[in-house]
């Protein structure tokens, strides 16, 4: 689809319209330069006053036919240019949202917002000491979220602060993410660090020679700083597709390097391939008290896990969740994934009456998304997948299921090339939501990534800026270079607390 936009002159409107278009139209294009060879046209007339803007948006199709929309807003806090900046822009992003909507009859319940966090812009709301009616009034009028979507962040908000009550307190502590870089084989939907173990013995043992080293270092610069541990999570790839005896020299390390071990709220491993799930690794976990872990089934059709190169059986996802729960692991975490190739409503219903046979204490259920990088997107005629109002269809049957079974939702994000503009949302059982999950979501505390292509987002204390750093993605560049990255980070958060502690002196 290719759309001809008039009428725009400032070059930071392009990236928002593009994503607006995005969630209309596959494979958009917007031009800026007088074509003839488009699909429509959209023109912006926008007329700012000192204190008020208006703005009328015209789409025109091939027919000749017009569809137009028409808003005026007052401007409020005229004295600060990017707050000002903000409101034009959301006022013109809202015109432009209701004409494409009136046009195609496609709702796009999160409105304007494309932003990965949502419930981050009402946690804002809540910290500014904002009712909960004039925060939902704003995201209705401001954002044009609809209803259902605020009452989804606001109980989401809400069960954020009940499990974490000091939420918005944490940032003089840290979480550590722990990046293993390995599974058994690669799924086709995948854009995570992870490299197929088998044959690369030589490689995974330089790696976890480098992560010892990062966990060591890193350890003693918050027990030389008095910096606590909040959370702690090991994702990947598999972090358990190294052998048991790595994992046992591994949270041995854990404990030895990093301050007041015992006292950290959680502790996660992400065992998603239930084809790396072993009784000596369980009891690896349970020997370091390690009992939250994900066991990820995605969906319990046997062709669409050989589709998406999962090679695991359906029977061994059960097999290997019982023989957790027989070990001991009190906190499962299951993860689905809505929308996968060739499953609709009737396949996804399936998956729901397997889980209910299974009861984990936390279910994450992802929406497909088509990242740029991987093998499904590279090969999109190859996976035929829903459309969009059996899409939304599965979230409903989520939606519903979830709620009948005692789960609530608890975090939430969205991704872009999402299927159906949806979102990915954790549901937990009372008092087993994750923390870190929580935290990573809401930014509310520097995360320190070790290990293969471990993102390290730095909050500062005081201000709440954020600062990213990414590790090294393939294992050969992190063991050539883990010395040179673990001195980066130091020095950033050398820097980051030093400057909190002389704002707090
Ligand atoms: S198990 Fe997870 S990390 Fe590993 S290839 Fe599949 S999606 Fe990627």
């Amino acid at each position: 689809m290719r759309i001809l936009i008039s009428g725009i002159e400032d070059e930071r409107f392009h990236r928002p319209l593009q994503l607006i278009a995005n969630l209309f139209y596959e494979e958009t294009e917007l031009i800026y330069s007088s074509e003839n060879d488009t699909d429509i046209k959209i023109n912006f007339v926008l007329d700012i006053d000192f204190n008020e803007v208006k703005v009328e948006v015209t789409l025109q199709d091939h027919d000749g036919k017009n569809t137009t929309s028409n808003l005026q807003k007052e401007l409020i806090q005229i004295d600060n240019e990017k707050e000002q900046w903000k409101q034009i822009k959301n006022t013109a992003l809202s015109a432009y949202l209701t004409v494409l909507q009136d046009y195609t009859g496609i709702i796009q319940k999160w409105g304007i917002l494309t932003g990965i966090r949502p419930t981050k812009l009402l946690h804002k709301k809540v910290q500014e000491g904002i009712t909960k009616e004039a925060a939902h009034q704003e995201l209705r009028e401001n954002y044009l979220i609809s209803d259902e979507k605020i009452n989804l962040m606001q109980t989401i908000v809400d069960r954020q602060l009940a499990v974490v009550p000091d939420l918005y307190d944490l940032r003089n502590e840290v979480s550590i993410y722990i990046g293993i870089p390995f599974c058994p084989t690669k799924c086709a939907y995948c854009t995570f660090p992870a490299y197929a173990i088998n044959g690369r013995q030589g490689s995974v043992d330089s790696f976890l020679g480098g992560l010892h080293y990062e966990m060591r270092k890193t350890g003693q610069w918050l027990k030389e700083k008095g910096i606590k541990i909040t959370t702690v999570y090991y994702g990947g790839g598999t972090p358990t597709s190294i052998t048991a005896e790595e994992m046992d020299m591994l949270y041995e390390e854990m404990y030895l390097s990093f301050p007041d071990v015992e006292n950290i709220r959680e502790i996660t491993v992400e065992a998603g391939r239930p084809d790396t799930i072993t009784p000596e690794k369980l009891l690896v976990l349970k020997k370091w008290n390690i009992d939250r872990i994900s066991v990820n089934p995605q969906s319990y059709i046997q062709e669409t896990l050989k589709a998406i190169g999962r090679h695991h059986t359906v029977e061994e996802t059960v097999e290997k969740f019982h023989l957790a729960r027989k070990m001991d692991m009190n906190n499962i975490n299951m993860d689905l994934i809505i929308g996968l190739p060739g499953e609709g409503v009737e396949e996804f219903t399936h998956t729901l009456n397997e889980t209910e046979k299974l009861m984990p204490e936390s279910l994450t259920v992802h929406t497909l998304s088509f990242k740029r990088a991987s093998e499904m997107t590279q090969n999109k005629q190859k996976y035929r997948v829903a459309g969009r109002a059996e899409v939304e269809k599965m979230m409903e049957l989520a939606e519903n299921w979830t709620e009948e079974h005692g789960y609530h939702p608890y975090y939430l994000y969205r991704q872009k090339n999402i299927l159906g503009n949806l979102e990915n949302v954790g549901y937990s059982l009372p008092n087993q939501d994750s923390i870190y999950n929580i935290i990573i979501m809401e930014e509310v505390q520097t995360i320190i990534g070790l290990g293969c292509g471990a993102a390290s987002k730095f909050i500062h204390p005081k201000t709440g800026k954020i600062q990213q750093f990414s590790n090294p993605k393939d294992p050969k560049t992190y063991n050539e270079s883990f010395e040179d990255y673990t001195k980066k980070k130091l020095d950033i958060l050398e820097e980051l607390f030093a400057a909190d502690k002389a704002l707090t002196e």
